[in-house]
């Protein structure tokens, strides 16, 4: 048994693993993705906070794939991003 780690997820966009707290939680809401907030139920994706990831995740239908269905992009997720990459920024 190896020492506990923080947990890992994987970008949709770029498919790089970091860690989960470093990654913009993505939820499906009646087929709207959304930004999920933290303990919410369901099939969720992580996405990095970057323009880049969100607009690769989007070209490769990532989004599509990780909710097992056709979804549209709330421009929540736009915000999360931004709002995210501005905090690291500060
Ligand atoms: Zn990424």
């Amino acid at each position: 048994m190896t020492a506990v780690s923080a947990p890992e997820r994987t970008c949709i966009g770029c498919r790089r693993k970091r860690g989960r707290a470093e990654l913009v939680r993505l939820t499906n809401e009646a087929g709207r993705v959304v930004p999920a907030h933290a303990g919410a139920p369901g099939r969720s994706a992580y996405l990095c906070p970057e323009q880049a990831c969100l607009e690769a995740a989007d070209k490769r239908r990532a989004f599509a794939r990780a909710f097992r269905g056709p979804v549209v992009l709330d421009p929540a997720v736009h915000r999360a991003v931004a709002r995210h990459t501005s905090d690291e920024r500060r």
